[in-house]
């Protein structure tokens, strides 16, 4: 990534709108919030998102929380049913993160979500926070503002000693108040599940909800949380999933990367010219096309070119690699 200036931004009025100015372009601005910084980009556009992952080197794309202005504004993205308006009303604005079920013509990016149908939702309660999303007027995808593996930032100079050169600017709102990352709790099946424990005591959240299961118990018989990142569900297409095609039978739809393999019932490019940010941007909606065209055109499966490991290609062939796993363990 070429270097460049990062900005940091005072958070008063004119910094906030630059800010947001910024976020609306497609550009990253990490900005505070009670928990920790967030590295913010905006969620409905795909490019942006992929330019989170890039910056923090993720290496695979872990559903992202979308950050909202209010609880109305979030529920005109996804289904909110009457738990979750219990509880939105009890702990938002705060540090509490809702998985719930997309609407049909919620416009957040597929790469946000990693392609699931779920959205996970959050209304930080945070002055300034609340005034740069409103002033972005679109959901904001933050996941913490530092280097995957490092830990997470809780001040502007934080963010800066990891970001610095990767992202547009930094809004300095101080330090956190809660220092710890949002409860992330999942509301998307009949029973509630706490995924990750945070700002929100998972004790008040069963005052206020009844019984929620947070996690099961290991060999060992310490209680342990479901560990974020690997034991959400991910997107798997109906088909099956062969990756590393070097050839492709003609019963077989194709995943391109680069120029394409002859053949095959129907093909989706991922990246023309081999990049893997622009392969990111539409994986998701790839696979998924894919999967409705194969089986209209009878394919059998779908086949998948190979995309190198460099810049966002670990994520992408983490991502191949789960879509091609067996089923159903
Ligand atoms: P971070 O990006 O570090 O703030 O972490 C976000 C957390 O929310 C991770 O633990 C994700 O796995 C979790 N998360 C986000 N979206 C979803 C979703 N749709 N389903 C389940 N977990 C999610
Ligand atoms: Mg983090």
């Amino acid at each position: 990534m070429a270097a460049r200036m990062t900005e940091i931004l005072r958070a008063d009025l004119a910094g906030v709108m630059q800010a947001a100015a910024q976020l609306r372009a497609g550009a990253l601005v990490a900005f505070g919030t009670e928990t920790v910084y967030g590295l913010g980009g905006d969620a409905t556009n795909a490019k942006a998102v992929a330019a989170i992952f890039d910056a923090k080197g993720r290496p695979r794309f872990n559903p992202l929380i979308c950050h909202y202005p209010s609880a109305e504004r979030a529920f005109q993205h996804v289904v909110a049913d009457p738990r979750a308006l219990r509880v939105a009303a009890a702990f938002w604005p705060g540090p509490l993160t809702l998985v719930l079920q997309r609407r049909p013509n919620c416009p957040v990016a597929l790469l946000t979500g990693a392609g699931l149908d779920t959205l996970a939702v959050r209304v930080p309660r945070h002055a300034v926070a609340t005034a740069l999303l409103q002033a972005a007027d679109r959901p904001i995808a933050a996941p913490s503002a530092n280097r995957s593996g490092q830990v997470s930032p809780t001040s502007a100079q934080h963010v800066m000693d990891g970001l610095a050169g990767r992202i547009a600017a930094v809004l300095d709102s101080g330090s956190c108040e809660v220092g710890v990352e949002s409860s992330v709790l999942d509301l998307s099946g009949t029973m509630p599940v706490l995924l990750r424990p945070g700002g929100v005591a998972a004790e008040a959240l069963e005052a206020c909800l009844g019984p929620i299961e947070r996690g099961t118990p290991h060999a060992t018989g310490q209680p342990a949380f479901r560990s974020p990142g690997l034991m959400v569900s991910h997107y798997a297409p109906n088909l099956p999933v062969r990756l590393n095609a070097e050839s492709i039978a003609d019963n077989e739809a194709l995943l391109a990367f680069g120029p394409p393999l002859p053949g095959g019932r129907c093909v989706f490019q991922l990246s023309g010219s081999g990049d893997t940010v622009e392969a990111a941007v539409r994986l998701f909606e790839g696979l998924r096309w894919l999967d409705a065209e194969g089986k209209r055109v009878g394919a059998a499966g779908i086949a998948v070119m190979p995309v190198p490991l460099s810049g966002l290609g670990l994520a992408i062939n983490d991502r191949l690699g789960r879509a091609a796993a067996p089923r159903g363990g």
